[in-house]
């Protein structure tokens, strides 16, 4: 399912090769898989006098997942083909301090209401997926510790959402879903990649050897990692000087709202540097030359084939640009030789396609379901 969902199979003869699978047992699988309404068979282009070539590729029908990438102020919400290719979107605005239950009570309301109104309502949901800015632990789907999310600490998210969604979900690190969304769409070929995300917050994730590195949890969430600094702020986490506290999007809207400039988000921030406003554009360098620092080590460390620079204050040119700076000047030449460092290709629905990879994973025994009836 995931070899033709994924677009790397289109016919039985590629799924053999790509599985290892013998010939024959491929194709008895793909004719249940068909019989029970999940693939369907199309054919391509002209014959060639031999056997007309056909294309595999999941039905409509085989279902949908429910996915929403949650942020301070708002959600992005889609409704995803089994590939994570979203068939609907919306934007939703929620605060997410008012607490757990409300916030996924209106963000699942909404998901359903998106698929009705996209005629997607008799389409059977297969997963839900849901992305939160803070760390979450893999193994229990709770959210731990989180900076700016009051209510939510340890609060079961993933049991709350399957109880009332019906079936399973994947909740992850925000950053980490972007992460694998970006690899998959935009650089399946390298192994290692990191993807740093730029907004209210900073995030980070991983892409090990192809695939996301979660570590226990945290891996990636470079926020608060100490910098050095002139003057000293306090971090939400309760220990000063964290990157987080001096170069977020959160951080440069306090610093500018001192200069009596108001930006209240960061698509704000990128307006007013995109204007040339002079206090937006030194706030972003100065913020570029914090996180380069914090990069520099890990480039060094983890010596990645790619960096991605991701997140709405990416938009932000000067910020980008003096990240690269530092880093080209204070890696280790091996470590930049071959490194790729680009913004987001895949864009603010990154995180979308990378829940609806992940989903494909955790959310498959209703295949084996669905081939028993
Ligand atoms: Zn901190």
């Amino acid at each position: 399912m995931r070899l033709v969902a994924t677009g790397q199979a289109e016919s039985r003869a590629e799924l053999a090769r790509l599985s290892g699978l013998a010939a024959s047992s491929v194709s008895l699988r793909v004719e249940q898989l068909i019989e029970a309404g999940l693939f369907a068979e199309e054919g391509a282009g002209a014959s060639r006098g031999g056997r007309r070539p056909r294309r595999l590729r999941l039905a409509r029908e085989a279902g949908v997942y429910l996915v929403a990438d949650l942020g301070a102020h708002h959600a992005r919400l889609a409704v995803a083909d089994l590939a994570g290719t979203p068939l609907a979107l919306s934007d939703l605005a929620c605060d997410i301090a008012v607490g757990p239950e409300e916030t996924l009570a209106a963000v699942l309301r909404s998901l359903h209401a998106l698929a009705g109104e996209h005629g997607l309502r008799d389409v059977p949901v297969r997963g839900v997926g849901i992305g939160l800015p803070g760390p979450v632990d893999p193994a229990t789907g709770q959210v731990v510790s989180p900076s700016r999310m009051p209510g939510w600490n340890d609060f079961p998210v993933r049991d709350y959402v399957t109880g009332h969604a019906g079936v399973p979900a994947l909740v992850e690190n925000d950053a980490n879903l972007m992460a694998v969304g970006e690899h998959r769409g935009s650089w399946p070929a390298l192994d290692n990649v990191m993807v740093i995300k730029l907004g209210s917050g900073i995030g980070c994730g991983v892409i090990v050897d192809g695939r996301l590195h979660r570590g226990r949890g945290a891996a990636g969430d470079i926020s608060h990692v100490r910098i050095l600094s002139e003057a000293t702020v306090d971090c939400s986490c309760g220990h000063p000087d964290c990157l987080e506290a001096h170069a977020s999007g959160a951080a440069l809207a306090a610093s500018l709202a001192a200069q009596g400039i108001e930006a209240d988000n960061p698509s704000r921030i990128v307006d007013l540097v995109t204007d040339g406003v002079p206090q937006a554009t030194s706030a972003v360098r100065t913020a570029g030359r914090l996180i380069g620092d914090v990069l520099t080590a890990l480039v060094n460390f983890f010596n990645p084939d790619a960096l991605v620079i991701g997140g709405s204050l990416s938009n932000a040119e000067p910020l980008v640009a003096t990240i690269r700076g530092v880093i080209y000047e204070r890696c280790l030449p091996l470590a930049t030789r071959n490194l790729e460092i680009a913004t987001s290709r895949a864009g603010r629905d990154a995180s979308i396609l990378g829940a609806g990879h992940l989903l494909l994973g955790v959310a498959d025994e209703w295949i084996d379901r669905a081939l028993e009836r």
